[in-house]
């Protein structure tokens, strides 16, 4: 970028109410860690005088008419909260998580970025609106001292918006949960795709039932399908352990390599990734969401919860609901 200069209009203005006389101008260096080219650029787009080193690439030098303070402190602030904190991020995500490639690093730095943009969210306690002010306060604190004229940004980022910072890293941690938990999850979708692929397709049509507490299959003629694996997946799911349910399920289903699955589903509130969506992400177009059957609308209007258990599954399915 080089040295870049340009002349304050107001430099040899007089204002009648500075007690110092001819001089309205000020200057200030303001140093930041991250993004300070991005900075110079910003500060040159909105109008200010700037002056940049190669040599001390972190730092610029402001001159502003002293009536141009708001100005400066409106850049600073926009600044802190996008380019700053999108290096913040991107530096602490390399810092933190070195295993992630640099795509990676990238995407859960966006995902992060976006994370803690929204309007209604309150980060550490405030609103983006109230961080906003808190830094603006600071930077207008700061350049009021008139004999200021080293602004270490970091420090003032760091020191009034620590909280904050926290809680970029926390949303760091749980992006990069998110991000893991999803790239497991497509290689387990592959694997069991995998699976499937090695069975040929069969003529059968199967019924898959999701419940709240229970998931189970039928066939074509309503009839439970009685592989042992069901009951004890059954009986799992009443221990509360509903991953072995699913995962028995899968197996099931995968060995059996129906030509067509519909998917009766009438989970309230499912985890994320549901049964019914890892059945559709697996068996493709050979699955089908049911539009609506009499076992569905049972369910539906199902205010208590029935005894979970095999028992269920026949409740549900009695023929001419
Ligand atoms: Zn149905």
């Amino acid at each position: 970028m080089g040295i870049t200069r340009i002349a304050s209009a107001q430099y040899c203005q007089y204002d009648a109410n500075n007690r110092e006389g001819m001089m309205t101008v000020r200057i200030a260096n303001v140093e930041s860690e991250f993004a300070a080219k991005v900075l110079a650029q910003k500060l040159t787009e909105a109008g200010l005088a700037i002056q940049t080193d190669e040599a001390v690439p972190q730092r610029i030098r402001v001159e502003w008419a002293g009536e141009s303070t708001q100005l400066l402190v409106d850049v600073l602030e926009a600044f802190v909260f996008t380019d700053w904190q999108y290096e913040f991020i991107d530096k602490k995500i390399g810092a933190l998580h070195p295993y992630l490639n640099s795509d990676e690093q990238e995407y859960v730095a966006l995902l992060t970025f976006h994370a803690l943009k929204n309007e209604e969210d309150l980060i550490a306690g405030s609103t983006v609106q109230d961080w906003h002010t808190k830094i603006r306060l600071a930077f207008e604190g700061i350049f009021e001292e008139r004999e200021q004229d080293r602004v270490f940004l970091d420090g003032v980022v760091r020191f009034r918006a620590r909280e904050y910072l926290a809680a970029v890293e926390s949303t760091i941690h749980d992006m990069v949960d998110q991000f893991l938990t999803d790239r497991e999850y497509e290689e387990f979708v592959s694997m069991l795709r995998f699976m499937l692929d090695a069975q040929p397709a069969t003529s059968q049509v199967l019924n898959v039932y999701c419940s709240d507490e229970l998931v189970w299959i039928c066939d074509e003629n309503g009839e439970l399908v009685r592989d042992s694996e069901v009951s004890n997946a059954a009986t799992q799911v009443s221990e509360g352990e509903e991953v072995n349910a699913e995962d028995l399920a899968m197996s099931i289903l995968i060995t059996r390599s129906p030509c067509k699955i519909v998917i009766h589903d009438s989970m309230t509130d499912p985890p994320w990734p549901s049964f019914a969506e890892t059945v559709e992400r697996v068996f493709l177009d050979r699955a089908t969401r049911c539009k609506g059957c009499a076992a569905c609308k049972t369910f539906e209007n199902e205010e208590q919860r029935l005894p979970r258990g095999r028992k269920r599954a026949h409740v549900h399915h009695t023929p001419g609901e």
